[in-house]
């Protein structure tokens, strides 16, 4: 039997790694710039790297889609960050719609924010409007099992 790997697109310098599955929990570190691979806050994507991270990615990863003047993504931002510390072994990023606007434009985003789940480059699951930590976490871990 091979080993399972699962590709990681590091938050800190977009480099592509392969990490096995047993090593998920042991906080692995990038292979290239040496920083942790899962980090305990939702990492800032732009136009270069939203698409990498979300097409990349085989573990699951929440993106968390918002604007600079949506007030309720302004509230919900450090209950998304909270939830991030709670779900080590999930990718928290977050892409500012109304920067990168284009980069955000093929997920038709309707409303904000939204929150959309991708693993293996696919959608699983999206949520609109904000939630507290504990709700993400539970969403987030229903999508898990
Ligand atoms: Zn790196």
């Amino acid at each position: 039997m091979s080993e399972q790997n699962s590709h990681l697109v590091c938050p800190h310098c977009s480099a592509t790694n392969r990490v096995p599955a047993a090593r998920l929990n042991a906080a692995p570190n990038c292979g290239k710039c040496g920083q942790p691979l899962l980090t305990a806050s939702p990492h800032e994507l732009n136009a270069q790297t939203v698409s990498k991270v979300i097409q990349k990615n085989e573990v699951l990863t929440i993106v968390d889609f918002w604007a600079s003047w949506c007030q309720p993504c302004l509230m919900m931002a450090p209950q998304f960050k909270v939830a991030a510390s709670q779900l080590p072994q999930v990718v928290f990023a977050k892409i500012q719609t109304d920067k990168y606007e284009q980069a955000a434009a093929p997920y038709n985003i309707r409303s904000l924010p939204t929150m959309v789940v991708f693993k293996n480059g696919k959608e699983i699951a999206r949520q609109s409007g904000a939630l507290p930590s504990d709700q993400i976490v539970q969403w987030v871990r229903s999508l898990n099992s």
